[in-house]
């Protein structure tokens, strides 16, 4: 059974029961989460999963939750108030130098803890002719775009075609240097990264695929070879991953995670601290926990495997990072990776420091 459910997204709780992947006395808890929030799971994330594990962390993240239907007070259906920076149809515009454009509001596989998951879903759809008209016309016009970051839901669901039109497009409009790809498909349908979709991105501007990856088992075979495939073709990646409890809130996985990206030739850059998204709690560290983590992995790993630890500041005033800070809050003193604080001669022209204390 599972096999033969395994070759298609699974796209509702009977599908994940037929798959093994929930047991049948769950469905109509579950039914009550699919009917608020899409679900789908992947071929390829669905192999990923260890059904007989409580705790599979790859489940964690793609199989529903009854605690979804759980809103916190500080929940909001935009985390990260994209609402408030949309200027036109598919564009958010919050930073000066840079915009949003997405180009499709559905993804392969649906994260239970998606920031977006009130606009996110299958029959959402790509962004039509006529917006994308306008959400260009709306770059052209404003010449302090530098980037364009394209976003949904996830740009490499739509055809090589038409990622290649819009790409080109962006391209052409002289005060755009810079494309960047926000995605999951590598990971969670590693088979959509063919030849034609990495020529869609070939250009002379500069393009970067960022890579969406949360735990260091997501990192299979296949998965390196679809992201090989951008890299080799002159394409540099980086990575984000979500800090999610129960996934890679560990130091050793975390580690494992940010290790095997590298080692993969793709730069961790961002460690988010999960969003206020509804029904999303149960995945939440607290920002201290997040911050003990990044202290732990300072030092131990290549400073390559280090990425930002950033927070988006709910009503949409952009990203900020989230420390840890290793300078006191007078600069007379740093610490050091391991913990040991020294003494820092500010204002001279060679920096002296004397260590002063093991704290
Ligand atoms: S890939 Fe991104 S947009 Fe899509 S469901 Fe996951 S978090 Fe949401």
């Amino acid at each position: 059974m599972r096999s033969a459910a395994a070759r298609r997204a699974l796209r509702n709780p009977s599908d994940l029961a037929d798959a093994a992947l929930v047991p049948r006395e769950r469905l109509a808890a579950l039914n009550e989460v699919a009917a608020r929030y899409a679900v789908a799971i992947t071929p390829a994330v669905a192999r990923l999963i260890d059904p007989p594990d409580p705790h599979d962390p790859v489940a964690r993240q793609f199989v529903p939750d009854p605690r979804e239907l759980h809103v916190e007070p500080q929940e909001s259906g935009d985390p990260i108030g994209d609402e408030a920076h949309s200027p036109v149809e598919g564009i958010v515009h919050r930073y000066p130098d840079r915009v949003l454009l997405k180009l499709v509001n559905a993804c392969a596989a649906y994260c239970r803890f998606c920031f977006r998951r009130e606009t996110v879903g299958p029959g959402q759809g790509a962004l039509k002719p006529k917006a994308l008209d306008g959400a260009l016309d709306y770059i052209r016009a404003h010449p302090d775009i530098w980037e364009v970051i394209l976003t949904g839901g996830d740009p490499l669901l739509i055809s090589p075609r038409r990622l290649k039109d819009a790409v080109r497009r962006l391209a052409a409009i002289p005060h755009v240097k810079v494309i960047r790809v926000h995605t999951r498909v590598p990971v969670v349908a590693p088979e959509r990264v063919t030849a034609a979709l990495v020529l869609a991105l070939r250009m002379e501007k500069a393009a970067f695929v960022v890579l969406h990856a949360n735990h260091p088992r997501e990192l299979t075979k296949q998965v390196r070879a679809a992201c090989a495939r951008f890299i080799d073709a002159g394409i540099p990646m980086l990575s984000q991953s979500v800090l999610l409890r129960g996934v890679n809130d560990d130091a050793e996985t975390l580690g494992q995670l940010l290790r095997t990206l590298v080692e993969c030739r793709i730069k961790p850059y961002y460690l988010h601290h999960a969003d206020l998204a509804p029904g999303t709690a149960h995945f939440r560290t607290t920002i201290a926990e997040g911050q003990a983590l990044m202290r732990s992995l300072h030092g131990r790993l290549s400073g390559l495997c280090q990425p930002a630890y950033v927070l988006d500041i709910p009503g949409g005033h952009g990203k900020s990072p989230i420390g840890p800070c290793y300078l006191s809050d007078d600069g007379a003193t740093v610490e050091d990776f391991n913990g040991k604080r020294h003494a820092y001669a500010a204002g001279s022209r060679a920096a002296n420091t004397t260590a002063v204390s093991n704290s």
